[in-house]
């Protein structure tokens, strides 16, 4: 695969993090390399803007670094436009400091542009994108890809250790480790790239926002986009709040995770980092070298590391190999035979979407779940498990449990449409077989709130929790599925 690579990108030390999605020479009379940016938010430890550097001085050309963000694709909404044009903000600061140009279009009713990554990359000699193995990000990448007349390379930042260098066809986390954990220290050196050409000045085919200088909360406040679901309050947006959310996760999280990870009646028990990783404004690599410096001990940091490297880049792993990661065709044959051979048992308690949207079913503890997704915009892990399962005896059918979870799951959570959101709900959908078989679920082990109302506390805190009052959000006549799963999203 390396050989493929052009010079500059063949010889990088990171080119296995490198796929040559369209092949050919770069065009020579293009003016710049364009790197797409989707979800890695970051202007340094960037290795999509790193391999774009990278090939631009070999080319003797500048680098032009372009995010966008548009109206159409599912789930957006206040809570989520906010975070990402926070991000994006940074990002264009960042890029300009590091000597490159930066180009954002936020499409709008009063400033439309079609296709407009395509347009770029008509005057690239190359494209730089970002390989992403979920969402619109795949979707997006694979269509510019199908329309490009340059070479398009993408580039994998999401991950410490990329996918493509542990091999296909691991199977299972152990092996999955095996291959893994030797690798990691050598991913956690970086030599990053300085650009050797100046910033590109040059025209493009539209005019860039500057966020900087436009109230982004009005702009947002006219899109068409749910603006039912409000900005969050606990995740602020933008890299500076993501390097406070890491400080504090190292200053006064990690010093004690091992044993408060699994406590969500613990507010300081969790690291809180999980939208920062999705949307990349924290990369891997450089939370891992916060955790390596601080004085936490060892069981801390193994435990952390285990979270972060053994569990989130398994799933990143599974997603890349798996054509549509997001579809209930991904849970585990046996699994998916077991709940199927149970869909017409009795469901005593299936709730309407409006119930569970806002945290109002039967079930105290799941609401008090619920309720974490949409009033802060993220779960803690031990209440997604409940959260999961429970969602199958409280839907008619295992797909529409499966629909309904990632639904849910997407729309609400900050760090949701992840390679970890499909494969934990496929986890929860199947795990270890169960000796026993039972109502609804056949042999996939159930699981109870015994791991919180078991805490000190555990029972108030529960009821608590279920108790907060939220804001009555948008509830579509059923759960939508996603455009890009059955077709062709609007274009
Ligand atoms: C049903 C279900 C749905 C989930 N959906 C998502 C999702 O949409 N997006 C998402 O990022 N995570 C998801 N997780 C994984 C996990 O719950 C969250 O990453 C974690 O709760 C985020 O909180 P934190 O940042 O405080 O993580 P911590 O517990 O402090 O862990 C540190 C980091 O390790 C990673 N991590 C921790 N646990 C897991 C895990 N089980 N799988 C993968 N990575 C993990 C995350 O990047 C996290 O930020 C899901 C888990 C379950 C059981």
């Amino acid at each position: 695969m390396v050989d493929a690579l052009p010079a500059g990108l063949r010889d990088w030390r990171e080119a296995p993090r490198v796929r040559v999605l369209r092949d050919g020479r770069p065009d020579e009379a293009g003016r710049f390399v364009l790197c797409w940016l989707q979800q890695a938010l970051r202007a340094r430890d960037n290795p999509v803007i790193d391999a774009s550097i990278v090939l631009g001085n070999a080319l003797g050309l500048p680098v032009l670094v372009y995010h966008g963000l548009r109206e159409d694709y599912p789930y957006a909404s206040d809570r989520l436009h906010h975070f990402i044009l926070g991000a994006s903000r940074d990002l264009a600061q960042g890029c300009r400091e590091r000597g490159l140009a930066f180009a954002h279009h936020l499409d709008r009713a009063e400033r439309r542009e079609k296709g407009l990554v395509h347009r770029l990359g008509a005057n690239a000699a190359a494209i730089v994108l970002e390989d992403q193995p979920t969402f619109v990000a795949r979707w997006q990448a694979d269509r510019v890809t199908r329309r490009a007349a340059v070479p398009v390379y993408a580039v994998n930042a999401a991950c410490l250790v990329p996918p493509a260098v542990l091999g296909d066809g691991i199977r299972g986390r152990s092996g999955f480790l095996r291959q893994h954990e030797p690798r990691r220290a050598e991913w956690l050196a970086t030599d990053g790239a300085e650009p050797t050409q100046p910033a590109y000045v040059g025209p493009l085919p539209f005019t860039p926002d500057r966020l900087k200088e436009i109230d982004t909360d009005a702009l947002v406040a006219d899109l068409a986009i749910d603006h039912t679901l409000p900005v969050n309050p606990v995740f602020q947006a933008g890299r500076a709040a993501a390097e406070r959310q890491l400080r504090r996760a190292v200053a006064e999280v990690l010093p004690g995770y091992a044993a408060t990870r699994n406590d969500a009646t613990r507010p300081d028990g969790a690291s809180g980092l999980s939208p920062y990783l999705h949307f990349g404004v924290l990369g891997p690599r450089e939370v891992m070298a916060a955790v390596e410096a601080s004085a936490a001990g060892a069981k801390h940091k193994t435990k952390f590391a285990d979270e972060l490297l053994g569990w989130r880049e398994w799933f990143h792993y599974q997603a890349c190999a798996l054509a549509a990661p997001e579809r209930y065709d991904r849970v585990a044959g046996w699994a998916v035979d077991t709940l199927a051979a149970h869909a017409r048992d009795p469901r005593p308690a299936i709730e309407t979407l409006d119930a569970l949207l806002h945290g109002e079913t039967r079930d105290e503890s799941w609401n008090a779940c619920q309720k974490q997704f949409l009033l802060d915009g993220w779960m803690h892990n031990n209440l997604r498990m409940y959260w999961a399962k429970r969602i199958i005896a409280m839907t008619p059918s295992p797909e529409a449990a499966w629909a309904t979870a990632c639904y849910l799951n997407d729309r609400l959570s900050l760090d949701g449409r992840d390679p970890s959101t499909y494969g934990n709900i496929a986890a929860m959908f199947a795990g270890t077989p169960s000796e026993h078989e039972r109502p609804i679920y056949g042999r996939v082990a159930t699981r109870g709130d015994g791991s919180t109302r078991s805490r000190s506390g555990g029972d108030r805190w529960l009821a608590a929790a279920a108790a907060r009052a939220v804001p009555r959000v948008s509830v579509p006549a059923a759960v939508p599925v996603d455009p890009y799963l059955t077709g062709e999203p609007a274009a």
